[in-house]
């Protein structure tokens, strides 16, 4: 099923194509299968099983969209599902799958081994999580609430079954209880145009901007240690090296608070950087069409991603404050919602450690913030205690070698497909039985 559904190009639409021959498995099964568009080719199954409705029902959410692959250099075709050297490579195997097939397998044995259940287990595959989730998740919470909307809590892509380097042996389960909120700024100086030959000696829109993105570039955020990173932070430190290490395990100690020794050594690592802070990054820029033109607009695009303890409103206004220059305007871009983080403690990280502990014993498992965002900020607006997990084991140093989710050549090592979709059901009937 994974083979089948990697082969379709899901890069820019067609979900539908991919999901058709799933929902016909389904329905062979007798399992309950909707499939809705979205818009034309953009579908989304919905599937149920029933249990006895002592309980509100879990859902297991996975997207089947994946990001492009035009200007990367891969070495294999993205869309052939080529197995070689021990893995399967291809466009969106990892993001996000092999999760949805091994969601899909779940359904099929819950209802082949009729397993009695507290509660209904629902699966939801989506469209459009990579372009916000509206085509998809957002679709279904929007039109057709009663399809997922009943459900307690939710299972997400967003967690982490780690590897050893030489993918022997699973080293750590983390599960995703909160992400960092998006938010893009639109800032914009307004000039009076005219001819380059005489430049502006007042008012230079290009020169007020330039000023400006200095000090948003430049400007932390103040850091600290939420209780969805510590642990993050403290496992971390036996894969880095001193003075990283020590800093890693250092700043998991004081949390909250950390001192400005370890966070100038976490900040020399881009992806520690963003654990512990809100950050704001200039990621387009725009001035005059023409190089003999003066710009009458000079524009900059500032991609901001927050804490879950910090808001939208308080960083546009941190960054106002930055600038202070009434000639900058700063202004929201988007609103790609927020979701509240899920609760670290409680059913869920009991079932996650149960069952991580079961099949691979005394096992690190603790819980994550996402850098970035997935569709459970949607599920979590909507009331639904959504948690990151993993399918799909894999190694530090694999995503380090450029083989993980967005990057060419994304792969999985194949030996372990089956014992993370084994640990997927295994939590699913722990907290559906
Ligand atoms: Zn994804």
């Amino acid at each position: 099923m994974l083979a089948e559904m990697l082969t379709v190009d899901t890069s820019h639409g067609r979900e539908t194509e991919a999901l058709r021959p799933i929902a016909a498995r389904l329905r062979a099964a007798g399992i309950p299968t909707e499939l809705l568009e979205s818009a034309p080719g953009r579908g989304n199954l919905v599937a149920r099983l029933k249990g006895s409705g002592q309980k509100r029902p879990l859902l297991l959410l996975a997207h089947v969209d994946v990001v492009p692959v035009e200007g990367q250099p891969w070495t294999v075709g993205p869309f052939s599902a080529i197995e070689k050297e021990g893995f399967l490579w291809a466009r969106g195997v990892g993001d996000d799958k092999a999760m949805a097939a091994a969601s899909v397998a779940i359904m099929l044995d819950l209802a082949r081994s009729k397993q009695p259940l507290a509660r209904d287990v629902i699966l939801a595959l989506t469209a459009g999580e990579e372009t916000g989730g509206s085509a998809g998740v957002g679709c279904l919470l929007a039109h057709h609430k009663p399809l997922i909307g009943d459900a307690e809590f939710a299972l997400n892509e967003g967690g982490g079954l780690l590897l050893d380097d030489a993918l022997s042996k699973v080293q750590s389960v983390s599960f995703g209880t909160a992400e960092k909120s998006y938010q893009t700024f639109r800032v914009v100086v307004k000039g009076k145009g005219g001819h380059s030959s005489v430049p502006p000696t007042d008012h230079d829109p290009a020169l007020i901007l330039a000023r400006a993105l200095v000090k948003i570039g430049e400007h932390k955020f103040n850091a600290h240690v939420l209780p969805d990173v510590r642990d993050s932070l403290r496992n971390a430190a036996a894969f880095e090296k001193a003075p990283l290490s020590d800093a890693l395990r250092n700043a998991a100690a004081s949390a909250p608070a950390i001192t400005a020794t370890d966070e100038s050594n976490l900040v020399k690592d881009r992806y520690y950087n963003a654990l512990i802070r809100t950050t704001c990054v200039t990621t387009m820029l725009s001035g005059s069409p023409k190089d003999n033109v003066l710009p009458t607009t000079a524009e900059a695009i500032v991609n901001c991603r927050i804490l879950p303890d910090e808001t939208r409103e308080a960083t546009k206004a941190a960054l106002e404050a930055l600038v202070s220059d009434p000639n900058v305007a700063i202004t929201p871009v988007n609103d790609l919602y927020v979701g509240p983080a899920s609760p670290i403690a409680g059913e869920v990280a009991r079932a996650i450690e149960k069952v991580a502990r079961a099949r691979w014993g005394t096992v690190p498992v603790y819980p994550s913030m996402g850098t970035g965002a997935t569709d459970s900020r949607h599920l979590r607006n909507a009331g639904i205690l959504s948690y990151g997990v993993s399918a799909s084991p894999t190694s530090i140093a694999e995503a380090r070698g450029g083989h993980g989710a967005h990057g060419p050549d994304e792969r999985l090592p194949v030996k372990w497909l089956d014992e993370g979709a084994r640990f997927l059901r295994d939590l699913t009937i722990e907290l559906a039985r």
